[in-house]
């Protein structure tokens, strides 16, 4: 490899108390509750647009708060957001029982979970967060972390402006790639069963509507039910994930190809506008949590969330869940907070990462060393949000 030398100074362009990295449903959910918590808080989104896989990735389904039993697990600003994307109206998965006072006989055969519009739940979620006093800084990736004394005192953004710094207390780390932690040096891991490729997309057709076509669905870790390409990728190198998107891209022409040769009225009409990768890199957390610690009762929980797979299984999220001491004044959340390879397809969803959210970014509010956060504090402001942190309350 060969190296050139850069000479930087670098401008401190903004300060605050909370910084987000990463827009998706994580970033909103830790924006939103850490500027409620009265933070000043900067949340940054390398795209213009808010959702991450939940709208410019075009994964549009809300997958269930409740435990499949007619239980609801996930509250707080989880409910909040399942709510506000259905707002307009819910694309498909209405669930009536769960909106409608429904029995729990009824709730039990109808899980809480909807399909929604994309765009109109990017627009709500900047509409909400900017109503909250949050900034977001679009187009602006956090590109590097300067630490001191085990913590990030600044966090390096390019944009359209340049290059330049945010001097913060606290982080929360949204890039569902663990980039920040990763950047900052604390231990991460990787997915050992690597990416299947995912080649989603709406189209319409000649009854009209916008439909979702799902190609390239998960199934178990080690077994997708649906394999577009022999080959599984990490998805954390820039040349893998072009090559990804490639490859995506060449699938869904063929699969519109095929429809379009038979039926002229198919439209493709929309492509997803970042890699859709699911389990990619995480933190190891002080505590990674495992498919065995079902129902387990954790004193640390910040919250739960269910199985989208099946009835039964719910998970207390220990707060250690969401850090490394390493980097005391970093939080993580979404698809990269720690877990084990064996729970990771369950905790990368949408309600998960709205859960983890709020609670990283109601600590952040509240510390800038989350080893010595008295947790009980983060806990009875959790529940004073309407958040339920364990199964018998
Ligand atoms: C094909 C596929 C199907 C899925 N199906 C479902 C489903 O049906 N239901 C469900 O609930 N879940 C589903 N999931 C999972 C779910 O969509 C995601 O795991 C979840 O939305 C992740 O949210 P997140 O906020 O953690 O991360 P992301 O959505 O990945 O958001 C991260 C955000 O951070 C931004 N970002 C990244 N790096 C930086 C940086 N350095 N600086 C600034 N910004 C940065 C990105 O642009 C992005 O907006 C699916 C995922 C895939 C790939």
């Amino acid at each position: 490899m060969e190296y050139i030398s850069e000479n930087l100074k670098t401008p401190i362009a903004k300060k605050c108390d909370v910084l987000v990295a990463g827009g998706g449903i994580a970033g909103i959910s830790a924006a939103l509750a850490a500027a409620r918590s009265g933070a000043k808080t900067i949340l940054l989104e390398k795209q213009f647009m808010l959702g991450g896989l939940g709208t410019c990735g075009l994964v549009t389904i809300y997958l269930p708060l409740c435990d499949g039993l007619g239980n609801q697990v996930s509250f707080g600003i989880a409910e909040e957001l399942l709510l506000m994307s259905i707002k307009h109206g819910a694309d498909a998965k209405y669930p009536k029982p769960w909106l409608e006072n429904g029995t729990k006989e009824e709730k039990a055969k109808r899980r809480f979970e909807v399909q929604y519009n994309p765009y109109l739940f990017a627009i709500l979620a900047e509409k909400l967060l900017l109503k909250e006093g949050v900034e977001i800084m679009y187009g602006t990736s956090a590109c590097s972390a300067v630490c001191d004394g085990g913590k990030i005192k600044n966090i390096v953004i390019e944009n359209k402006s340049g290059r330049s710094a945010v001097e913060v207390k606290s982080v929360v780390d949204c890039t569902g790639d663990a980039d920040v932690a990763y950047l900052a040096g604390a231990e991460c891991a990787k997915y050992s069963y690597k990416n299947i490729l995912a080649a989603w997309y709406y189209y319409t057709d000649k009854n009209g509507g916008f439909h979702l076509k799902m190609r390239g669905v998960a199934d178990e870790a080690d077994n997708p039910v649906e394999k577009l390409v022999d080959k599984t990728f990490e998805a954390v190198e820039n040349d893998e994930l072009c090559e990804m998107t490639y490859l995506s891209h060449g699938s869904i022409y063929s699969d519109f190809v095929k429809h379009w040769e038979k039926d002229k009225s198919y439209a493709l009409t929309s492509l997803a506008t970042i890699p859709q990768v699911r389990m990619t890199r995480r933190i190891a957390a002080e505590y990674d949590l495992d498919l065995a610690d079902d129902h387990k009762k954790f004193d640390d929980s910040v919250g739960m969330f269910s199985s989208w797979r099946k009835a039964g299984p719910v998970f207390e999220i220990p707060f250690r869940s969401l850090y490394n001491g390493k980097v005391k004044n970093l939080a993580v959340a979404g698809r990269c907070f720690g877990v084990k390879d064996n729970l990771w397809d369950l905790s990368r969803v949408i309600p998960v990462c709205a859960v983890s959210g709020e609670a990283a970014g109601c600590a952040a509010a509240m510390s800038d060393d989350f080893a010595s956060l008295d947790v009980s504090k983060l806990q009875e402001k959790l529940t004073q949000n309407g958040v339920k942190l364990h199964l018998d309350d």
